[in-house]
């Protein structure tokens, strides 16, 4: 394994937003993983498995192929490695992945219930967020279901009795497409526990979707 920091900014954003995921609530301890696509488009930079995210350093950050093969740092790379690989491989447009275990959000993936347009927001994640079933953590089986469930029309998936998966076309926006469902699930939670919601026509969601995409200071 080489030394020399390649792809340094990609590797300092994944140590960066590990812990920024660990800050916003969305996991706890050493869950979940961060991944980002580096410039030549087929370099991988990953979250180290198992390593507290305070401890996590560009240089510690593993660079794998898109077939998942570590090719830099000295720590093995995350054991989610295969399902990051296998959404990089099928998408083109995605450039970075976060994978959390929110609580609200993995209370419905434990339940194995998708979340409905109950808030507008969800239209980060697509007509709702829906559910990929369950598969063994750290599995191929796991990456090709979550890849299937999300197809190209969802930027995000809960995987059942697990937590979330969220794409985007950079690490930083699959984060914030995390914390949207993260909250647009407390949101459902919430409204379900004392009411029934109204949910969205798809319509809706659809032009909120192309909203979005020139939402901000574009
Ligand atoms: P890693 O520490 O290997 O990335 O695994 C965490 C996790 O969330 C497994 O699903
Ligand atoms: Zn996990």
């Amino acid at each position: 394994m080489t030394d020399e920091l390649q792809y340094g900014t990609d590797r300092r954003t994944v140590s960066d937003l590990g812990r920024a995921m660990l800050e916003q609530g969305l996991t706890k301890g050493t869950g979940g993983n961060v991944s980002q696509r580096c410039t030549d488009g087929e370099t991988v930079a990953i979250s180290p498995s198992g390593v507290p995210y305070e401890d996590v350093t560009p240089e510690r950050v593993p660079l794998v192929t898109l077939d998942g093969d570590r090719v830099a740092g000295d720590l093995d790379a995350s054991s989610e490695t295969p399902m990051h690989a296998t959404i990089y491989r099928r998408r083109e447009d995605v450039g970075g992945i976060v994978h959390t275990h929110s609580p609200y959000a993995s209370t419905f993936a434990s339940l194995g219930d998708p979340i409905p347009a109950s808030h507008y927001l969800v239209a980060f994640a697509g007509d709702r967020v829906p559910v990929a079933g369950y598969e063994k953590p750290g599995s191929e089986e796991l990456g090709d279901l979550a890849a299937e469930t999300m197809g190209t029309d969802y930027d995000a998936c809960l995987l059942q009795n697990h937590g979330t998966i969220a794409v985007g076309e950079t690490a930083e926006a699959a984060l914030e497409v995390s914390m949207m469902v993260e909250y647009c699930a407390r949101i459902h939670y919430q409204a379900i526990s004392v009411g029934d919601p109204i949910v969205l026509p798809d319509e809706e969601v659809d032009r909120l979707r192309s909203m979005f995409e020139s939402y901000g200071q574009h």
